[in-house]
């Protein structure tokens, strides 16, 4: 049972409260409804779950992960910016079926953002967040599995402590960079973004101390470079990967999708109908490069076109930003897959703003003006 373990609960039970205020084992045992904060919390508790305490601030929430060591719990981080979907969910609960308690982070991180991104617009769902978490715990208790018992939904004060976030290039501040990995791909076109990254999930992993960490196939290179991070700065947890979940036509969930509108949604499926060809060449027994991509950029190209000859009420253009077959630890293009080693087939895509809105058409959050960068992978696995 991924669950606590009865002996754990009995000593729960037994035991004489001896901890210091505000300690999650006196709340758990003795007054389960008490939400676990020394700041009043700013979402209204009292509709909460129970079983779930909202912290803003470090040291309530080290306190209480110090009372979860004590008493042999496991503890699984999601981290998220929050505008929660079936992506994030489905971490959760890869991570409360390995541990008897999960904290998700929700956090909009300003320093993975460059200057010109979509930080002031990214969307900010808190509400709806909880009710989905509040949601799944329910669906947790009723397997058996862990429990969502802690949500961190701290201040950028609380993040940055010290010089407030700056997204500037060589900027100030403390950070974590992967040179060169953090400057490929996803990190060429956001040159700041990798370094955002690595840097909160490191305050974040030194905040929660998790015994593991769930990341979304979803953003490959993030998972890469966490994993160096974890590696490279002997960091005491383990990373999972949980697959990519994709609406029914295939598109990968995504926060920013709400931005797209129905044009736009339909055909930003491209990036992963484009990946699919050069999959299928690699599972027919291609291992070159150019065999294995030009499928995949003959169909984006005759996509593109497609769409650059319709009307501009009825067209979605896209940039097509890079479509890439790399190495599963460095993300360095090659040139032929090492069967051993198998390969990350990546592609980036940005749908461009509608240029001519149709009367009554359905343009998403934003209106259609919002240009939004679509990711997708495949991961190519190695022949055993
Ligand atoms: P975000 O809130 O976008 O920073 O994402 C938080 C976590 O959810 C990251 O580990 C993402 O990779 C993961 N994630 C986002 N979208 C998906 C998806 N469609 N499927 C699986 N994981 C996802």
């Amino acid at each position: 049972m991924a669950a606590v373990r009865p002996s754990t609960l009995l000593f729960l039970r037994r035991c004489p409260y001896t901890g210091p205020p505000f300690s999650y084992t006196r709340a758990f045992a003795y007054k389960p409804r008490r939400h676990l904060t020394t700041t009043p919390p700013r979402y209204d508790s009292s509709s909460f779950s129970p079983h779930t305490h909202t912290f803003h601030d470090v040291a309530p929430l080290r306190q209480f992960r110090r009372d979860l060591l004590i008493h042999n719990r496991t503890v699984g981080l999601v981290p998220t910016m929050g505008a929660l979907h079936e992506g994030h969910l489905s971490l959760v609960r890869e991570a409360a079926a390995e541990n008897t308690d999960v904290f998700v982070s929700v956090y909009v991180n300003p320093t993975q953002f460059g200057l010109n991104e979509d930080l002031a617009s990214y969307p900010k769902t808190w509400e709806a967040d909880m009710r989905m978490l509040i949601a799944l715990d329910w669906e947790l208790a009723s397997v058996g599995a862990g429990r969502i018992t802690a949500v961190f939904a701290p201040s950028t004060k609380t993040m940055y402590p010290t010089i407030p976030p700056d997204s500037a290039i060589p900027g100030a501040g403390s950070f974590v960079e992967m040179r060169p990995l953090g400057q490929l791909l996803e990190g060429a076109s956001r040159p700041v973004f990798f370094r955002g990254v690595a840097t909160v999930c490191m305050k974040l992993f030194n905040i929660c101390t998790p015994d593991r960490v769930y990341f979304g196939q979803k953003d490959i290179q993030q998972t890469v470079v966490i994993k160096r991070l974890v590696k490279d700065f002997h960091l005491n947890t383990e990373v999972r990967i949980g697959p990519t979940q994709r609406e029914d036509d295939g598109l990968a969930m995504s926060s920013r999708n709400v931005y797209l509108g129905t044009r736009r949604r339909n055909t930003g499926i491209v990036l992963r109908e484009s990946l699919l060809k050069a999959e299928a060449q690699y599972l027919s027994g291609k291992r070159k490069r150019g065999d294995i991509l030009w499928p995949a950029n003959a169909y984006a190209d005759r996509v593109q076109h497609e769409q650059d000859s319709l009307d501009a009420h009825s067209r979605a253009r896209f940039e097509v930003d890079y479509i890439s077959l790399a190495d599963p630890e460095t993300m360095e293009e090659i040139d032929e897959v090492d069967e051993s080693r198998g390969a990350i087939l990546s592609g980036a895509v940005k749908m461009l703003p509608v240029e001519d809105a149709r009367e009554d058409e359905e343009l998403g959050v934003g209106g259609g003006k919002i240009p939004v960068r679509l990711i997708d992978n495949i991961v190519l696995e190695p022949i055993v």
